[in-house]
């Protein structure tokens, strides 16, 4: 038996880049030992069932639609990663989001962003069309905007995203948690984190009731699984989630538990990495006269609120050139930067978000919530800043820019 198989649940914690890589083996509570061998990486527990001593089936284990060794390490984990009490691992960020929009019913209102990311808007608008559930969208920079739609009787659900995707507006979720206790005390605010990862922002320690991240990003960061992960404080909460995943069989495989579980252990390097180049290059596009919106920059107009809430400002940043032809040529001209959808992964990415990520939000929606169909979203990677610099350099100039690095 290891020291460290058996230390108690309330020790002292230490610093987060420690915590990620200090993972618990497969003895989720700290009175059963699973591992016979002490294995320092989880085993994949790739069974479907678990054999049981006896005809009552008492064992921990019995099923992995219900629970599963590697996704317990993997959730245990996370939790603690998150602050959370408990958290539950799926398999993608929108069946997270699946499975918290459970928790309102048919003729319940939820308040939302209008700068979410393309696939919550779809499944929202999914909700209002097929079961009866509104959502106002809504400038969540603004508290008073929230506060105008709430309604103590019908709000079930406050649903946030800060900073947004691509437009990088910061939603002040500590004020906002305030005001929706005091003022809609039934509703449940809930915050997708992804675009922070929890090392740099915490929720559920700024006001939320859940978070959820789509693991597929950050956490994993190598764009080689899908996953989700909530996690909640409230044990009520808790059991209402866990049903409704095993209800569903939504539980994220042994496999892919296993993938996530090693990911995160190098969340602390990456991220780091990935924010010292991404100030690198906002530096350079801000330099050579571009708007760009990253809550990095001390000229962003919510830099100091970014900061309250969180421990730095991510990895993730847009900007804008007036024009659609010229963003196409830097998009299509650059040769590190791929275009792809989605951010999180150690390799740098470019994409227009109006053409990508966010086309299934209708164009003359777009154009209300003044999404420029000429915004660039880049996700910086952890590959040499001067590299993507460069490589950026040569597409504007490409695109008719004179640049200077
Ligand atoms: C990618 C993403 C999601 C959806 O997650 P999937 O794992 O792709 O299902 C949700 N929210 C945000 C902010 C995302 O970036």
């Amino acid at each position: 038996m290891s020291s460290e198989q058996n230390f108690p649940k309330e020790r002292k914690l230490y610093r987060p880049a420690t915590e990620l890589v200090y993972v618990k083996s497969v003895n989720i509570d700290e009175d059963t030992i699973e591992d016979p061998y002490n294995a320092s990486s989880v085993p994949i527990y790739q069974t479907a069932t678990f054999k049981q001593t006896s005809s009552s089936g008492a064992g921990k284990f019995d099923y992995t639609r219900s629970g599963n060794p590697t996704r317990s390490a993997c959730e245990a984990h996370l939790a603690k990663i998150m602050a959370a009490k408990d958290a539950f691992v799926v398999t993608s960020g929108m069946t997270a989001l699946d499975v918290i929009l459970r928790l309102v019913k048919a003729g319940d209102e939820i308040v939302a962003g209008n700068d979410l990311y393309g696939g919550t808007n779809r499944l929202l608008a999914y909700l209002q069309d097929h079961m009866d559930i509104k959502t106002h969208n809504v400038d969540t920079t603004s508290v008073d905007a929230v506060i105008e739609k709430l309604c103590p009787n019908k709000t079930k659900m406050v649903l946030l995203e800060t900073p947004t995707n691509p437009k990088i507006k910061i939603a002040d979720i500590k004020s906002i948690s305030e005001a929706v206790r005091k003022l809609a005390p039934n509703a449940i605010i809930v915050v997708d984190n992804t675009m922070m990862s929890p090392y740099l922002q915490k929720t559920l320690s700024l006001g939320a009731h859940i978070e959820y991240h789509s693991g597929t990003k950050y956490l994993s960061g190598h764009h080689d699984l899908m996953a989700g992960v909530i996690g909640v404080n409230s044990s009520e909460l808790a059991s209402k989630i866990y049903h409704v995943i095993n209800a569903t069989g939504v539980g994220l495989s042994p496999f892919d538990s296993w993938l996530l579980l090693r990911g995160v252990k190098t969340l602390a390097v990456r991220i780091e990495k990935q924010q010292d180049n991404a100030i690198k290059v906002a530096q350079f596009l801000h330099n050579n006269g571009l708007t760009v919106h990253y809550p990095g920059l001390p000229s962003f107009p919510q830099y100091s609120l970014h900061k309250s809430l969180s421990s730095g400002p991510g990895a993730v940043l847009s900007f804008e050139t007036g024009d659609v032809g010229t963003s196409e040529r830097i998009v299509e001209s650059t040769k590190i930067w791929a275009i792809s959808v989605s951010f999180g992964c150690v390799n740098s990415l470019i994409s227009m978000p109006c053409r990508m990520s966010h086309a299934s939000i209708p164009a003359e929606v777009r154009k209300q919530r003044d999404l420029k169909e000429d915004l660039i979203r880049l996700c910086v990677g952890i590959e040499d800043p001067i590299d993507l610099i460069e490589d950026l350099a040569s597409a504007l100039t490409f695109a008719g820019y004179s640049v200077k690095i």
